[in-house]
């Protein structure tokens, strides 16, 4: 069975907390979905301001593959704004629960059914695909539900929404209300989860199962409060999980990592690390047991493969680590221990482990290096001078020195502030010697008050589009910062360097 993937990353998921998207944003976001396969993406609330507008204006004239949905109250002003911004396509709501009547809609269940009604006509008068959804639905009257479900269906629409607007439905009932909402419109049904108590994927499965056509979805489940159901999660449940009956989607899901960073990027929410399919972890391995596993056969500890979805296996070394795996990281690297040199390397990676340290393929390196007698892995960047001026009134400056391979360099630029001084200042020098960019910075402070330690991350991009990251503590978020690029700078060229000595 086909199932129909309706997107609202630029929709609900732009209802996050802290999210707003410029038009170009939104179009570019619509761009990278219609690439990835979904069916619908509703771009939009095209009432609620003129930059809103304007992005739904720019998504429905690119002429993109997916259906193109816009959101509307069940005002005839809503539906006539989205007709302007070229949609032919409307997901129109009112609620339906007892709560929001009393409290927010001051209005009886008949006025509401009456406006449901209404708008649904108007809708079709004017030509355009019409989806309704009863907001709140499952704290909705179940028999006032069906009611509504039914009459909107005579009314005219096209299509009916279940949306579990506050995550508070179990999958048992959103099964339930599915299969009433099927009876009572004979129409195509989707389901809008939320993830309040975890459980908007699994509610939005089960309303597959009990008949439901569509999903709602988002991108990295983002969405207002714990978000909403997110696609990865969901479209890959459908196509993976032993389900007797065997479910399709028009999902490419090879795109799926590669759309859910370009969306974090742009939208400035990261992905958690163990986030289900798309976070870094959810194909990291560091136990020995596992990564033994997995380097014998990845479905032991793997469910899929993580190429299905464009991840990478990542395996990782630290206290939980065993010699398998850490030997089959430095092999990829040609570096071969004897038994002897491997237990050494392993002792001193468990000896970091244990003061809470990752140790990170480069680390590992430096560590093999040592204990294989290659007199360590020289730091081929020293910081070698470093200072900054800043204030008010005068443009932030920074002079760096830097030794690469026993040469000396100095650099010197300004910046919007004094970390990005220094960033260009380096970035001057090292564009000289290889061609090695700062694609991500991010700090973060470990402890309160003004003597607090910040915690500097950052990631580093060569020419090849190889990346690394690399993460400093200090007490002086400047230092701190350049100590950072400087070890990310140098753990890239240091791989690059292991890598071509192992092609030649
Ligand atoms: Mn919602």
């Amino acid at each position: 069975m086909k199932v129909r993937i309706f997107d609202t990353t630029l929709r609900d998921g732009e209802q996050t907390l802290g999210v707003s998207l410029s038009p170009d944003q939104k179009l570019s976001i619509a761009k990278k979905l219609d690439e990835l396969g979904v069916d619908a993406i509703e771009a939009g609330f095209p009432v609620i301001s003129d930059g809103e507008f304007k992005g739904v204006q720019l998504i429905t004239a690119e002429g993109l593959s997916a259906e193109i949905v816009g959101l509307t109250r069940t005002i005839k002003k809503d539906f006539d704004t989205a007709i302007d911004a070229g949609l032919t396509s409307i997901h129109t709501f009112i609620a339906t629960s007892d709560i929001h009547l009393e409290y927010k809609l001051k209005m009886t269940r008949e006025q509401v059914l009456e406006k449901a009604i209404e708008a649904v006509e108007y809708g079709k008068s004017r030509g355009v695909k019409v989806e309704f959804s009863a907001e709140d639905a499952t704290r909705t009257d179940r028999e006032f539900l069906k009611k509504v479900f039914g009459e909107v269906a005579k009314a005219g629409a096209d299509r009916i929404d279940i949306p579990d607007t506050v995550g508070y439905s179990t999958p048992e009932y959103m099964a339930e209300i599915t299969r009433d909402a099927v009876i009572a419109s004979k129409l195509p049904v989707s389901v809008h989860c939320h993830n309040d108590f975890g459980l908007a994927v699994a509610n939005a499965l089960s309303g597959i199962h009990a008949g439901a056509e569509c999903a709602h979805v988002t991108i990295n489940g983002i969405g207002e409060r714990a978000g909403n159901a997110s696609l990865e999660e969901f479209s890959m449940a459908l196509q993976c999980l032993p389900y007797e009956q065997k479910y399709e989607t028009n999902i490419k899901s090879k795109l799926i990592y590669d759309t859910s960073r370009f969306i974090s990027k742009i939208i400035g929410i990261k992905v958690q690390p163990n986030k289900a399919i798309v976070g870094d972890n959810a194909f990291g391995h560091e136990s020995g047991i596992h990564t033994h596993g997995v380097l014998s056969n990845p479905l032991t500890y793997e469910p899929i493969s993580p190429e299905l979805v464009g991840q990478k296996r990542r395996l990782r070394v630290g206290k939980h680590a065993g010699i398998h795996g850490m030997n089959a990281m430095l092999a990829e690297f040609g570096v071969k221990p004897t038994n002897e040199q491997s237990e050494k390397i392993l002792e001193k990676v468990k000896v970091l482990g244990d003061q809470g340290k990752q140790i990170t393929d480069v680390e590992l390196l430096s560590i093999a290096s040592e204990i294989l007698g290659e007199k360590g892995i020289k730091r081929i960047v020293q910081l070698t001078g470093f200072s900054v001026s800043t204030g008010i009134g005068t443009m932030p400056y920074a002079f760096v020195k830097l030794t690469i391979d026993g040469e000396e360099f100095t650099g010197t630029d300004h910046g919007v502030g004094p970390v990005d001084a220094a960033f260009n200042a380096i970035q001057k020098i090292t564009g000289k010697v290889s061609e090695i960019r700062i694609k991500d910075y991010a700090l973060a402070s470990i402890s309160g008050g003004s003597g607090a330690l910040c915690e500097v991350t950052i990631s580093v991009e060569d020419a090849q589009g190889n990346r690394v990251s690399a993460k400093s503590v200090g007490e002086d978020i400047v230092t701190t910062s350049v100590q950072a690029v400087i070890d990310g700078i140098n753990h890239i060229m240091l791989k690059k360097m292991l890598k071509e000595k192992q092609v030649s």
